[in-house]
């Protein structure tokens, strides 16, 4: 035999109902977001090197060492896109923003790549669902994209989750509150490995991003973000918090969170799930005003969200797979089939949103019927949730008769009736 080949170290496949329940975040997500007027945006799954280097930040842990990043055959670079904001700031740049309708409302969904090592709710390509919202500066942008986002999360069942919020010093205030920072870790900068060296020296912000004990505990103490605001950041800070309380938004204020990415300006937030553990933030999100202008375009303030799709369906306990009813239509031999195939046709033209499968195995009524009642008894298996299931037995005498005969598994009833009645026995009545 040959060697079996294997999906490559952090990927993994989505089979149903896994997949089925991916789908079904998706669309939940087109609904919520479509009915605040956040249109559908999709770009390149790669994008030149630069993009990213200029977006997320050299000094990131991204940029620095987690990209997948290779030369095409005309010696370009290019990176597997590591997250999706600075891509659709890039097509909005390239496309005109100014001759957009403002507020711009973007949502996506879809891969991304990060050279991570792997553990659970960690890959090395994983799905995020994010947000853009661009064009509004004042705190009710950011008011909208959190209180939607909150509003998805419920629809998906998620009643106890909270966002812990936090305003990142803008501008002189940020290079102050840097210093400090610099100055607070520095008498026990020999604690810490080269890497968290490399970043207090750098961007010591980033430090934040270390997950070294050590780095943890110099940080303890340090100064916090929101002494350093300026008057108009405060206020922007304290607005958002009162539209939130109106909103019904749960929040809590933490200067820990500074996250991962360097185009973030003023409100950043994360929302976490205890269910997770370790790994357990499933969504990140900021205001980044500055990006638009760094990558080109006309200064233009900006704020969104990405949420991890992976960790957003670990932590979900609500089965959000759509309900169908099902019915199993088995032929009892091959001289059935023809008639077996008409009648399926039959009822998915009857009943819509239902579920019509045909056994094509061969293995006649009895062992048909004995899988009707396996989907019966472990529904959870299937791509959807079943509703009910019918079998739609078809032996030679419902074939020579023209005749159907359907058993309701969970009621146990049998009834056998000319093809004709099937519209009439398909009523709502039957299947309730
Ligand atoms: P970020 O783009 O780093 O702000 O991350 C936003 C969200 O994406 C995180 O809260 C995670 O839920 C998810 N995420 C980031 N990196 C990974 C990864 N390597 N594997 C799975 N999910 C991830």
């Amino acid at each position: 035999m040959k060697a079996r080949l294997k999906a490559s170290k952090g990927t993994h496949d989505l089979f149903p109902p896994e997949s089925e329940r991916f789908a079904a975040v998706e669309s939940t997500a087109r609904s919520v977001f479509g009915s605040y007027g956040y249109g559908e945006i999709r770009t390149p799954t790669f994008e030149a090197t630069e993009l990213f280097a200029r977006s997320v930040g050299d000094t990131t842990d991204i940029v620095h060492k987690e990209m997948y990043t290779f030369t095409d055959r005309k010696g370009r670079s290019l990176t597997l896109r590591p997250e999706n904001t600075a891509g659709v700031v890039r097509a909005l740049v390239e496309k005109g923003l100014q001759d957009f309708p403002r507020p711009i409302r973007l949502w996506y969904a879809g891969p991304q790549f990060r050279y991570e090592q792997p553990q659970a709710g960690r890959y090395r390509e994983f799905r995020q669902i994010g947000v853009e919202q661009l064009g509004i500066a004042s705190p009710a942008g950011d008011a909208e994209v959190l209180e939607m986002l909150f509003r998805f999360l419920r629809a998906l069942g998620f009643t106890d989750l909270v966002a812990a919020i936090n305003c990142i010093p803008r501008g002189p205030a940020r290079e102050k509150f840097s210093r400090a920072l610099r100055e607070h870790a520095a008498t026990r900068a020999g604690e810490l490995g080269t890497e968290d060296r490399r970043r207090l020296e750098e961007n010591p912000l980033r430090l934040f991003d270390s997950k070294d004990p050590k780095a943890v505990e110099i940080l303890e103490g340090a100064p916090a973000t929101l002494d350093f605001l300026d008057e108009a950041s405060r206020a922007h800070h304290e607005r958002l918090q009162e539209l939130l309380r109106s909103a019904g938004v749960d929040f809590v204020e933490d200067a820990s969170i500074v996250r991962g990415l360097d185009y973030y300006t003023l409100t950043v937030f994360e929302v976490a799930s205890r269910r997770l553990g370790a790994q357990n933030a499933i969504l990140g999100g900021g205001r980044y005003d500055d990006l638009v202008a760094e990558l080109g375009g006309p200064p233009t303030p900006a704020v969104g969200f990405a949420i991890g799709e992976d960790r957003l369906v670990a932590a979900m306990e609500a089965d959000v797979r759509p309900e169908s009813g099902l019915f199993w239509v088995v032929p009892d031999s091959p001289d059935e089939y023809v008639y077996a195939l008409g009648v399926a046709e039959a009822i998915r033209s009857l009943v819509p949103g239902d579920v019509v499968e045909t056994d094509l195995t061969g293995r006649g009524l009895v062992k048909g019927l004995a899988r009707a009642s396996q989907i019966l008894e472990a529904p959870a298996a299937y791509g959807f949730r079943v509703r009910g299931v019918h079998a739609v037995l078809l032996g030679s005498r419902e074939r020579e008769k023209d005749e159907v005969t359907i058993k309701d598994l969970a009621a146990r009833t049998q009834d056998t009736f000319p093809r004709r009645q099937l519209a009439e026995r398909l009523g709502t009545g039957r299947r309730a």
